[in-house]
């Protein structure tokens, strides 16, 4: 079963999300959220998904970015963008600290609204700290794109979209970022 992704307009995504207890973590409903998230996050297929975008208001994400997205790209493409494959991670009640005041400017888009990207500056380094699923404490340091998924995930938590950082002038459906960028 997959969980219905809401998109841009609906409340939910603008609310803040409820932290949960470690009590929570291990309860059955959460446990079933985050299986069913893992799924509809690599169905659709996306790096990241936060909970209020299948209607939980809770701060709760799933991250994975499997080397399968970028299969066809240059080593150069890779650089560019610092991208590595991240293997599955669920960050719960995530604490984020910007580690470094230079951003990295690319093209970003969003589950909630597909079909469109933009350019959204985003710190290259951050610190994380969160539950995972088992309720036990870590902390994260990430770069590059991967700290990029995370400002974007942690974003959600907070009712943010990546539009209310993104240069609106970049704004461009996904057929004319493949064409024209
Ligand atoms: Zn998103």
């Amino acid at each position: 079963m997959l969980l219905k992704i809401l998109q841009a307009g609906n409340p939910i995504l603008r609310a803040r999300s409820e932290t949960l207890s470690v009590e929570e973590i291990k309860s059955y409903r959460i446990q079933q959220l985050i299986q069913l998230m893992v799924m509809t996050m690599r169905d659709a297929p996306g790096v990241g998904l936060a909970a209020p975008q299948v209607g939980e208001s809770l701060q709760l994400t799933v991250i994975e970015d499997r080397d399968i997205y970028t299969m066809g790209w240059t080593e150069q493409q890779r650089k560019e963008k610092l991208r590595q494959p991240i293997p599955l991670q669920v960050c719960i009640n995530p604490k984020l600290t910007i580690l470094s005041t230079e951003r990295a400017l690319h093209y970003e888009g969003c589950l909630s609204l597909p079909g469109y990207v933009g350019v959204v500056p985003r710190a290259l380094r951050v610190k994380i700290e969160a539950l995972d699923e088992k309720g036990n404490a870590f902390v994260n340091i990430a770069e590059g794109w991967h700290a990029r998924i995370l400002q974007h995930e942690i974003d959600h938590l907070q009712g943010c979209l990546c539009i209310d950082h993104m240069d609106m002038h970049t704004f461009m459906s996904v057929d004319n970022y493949k064409r024209y960028s």
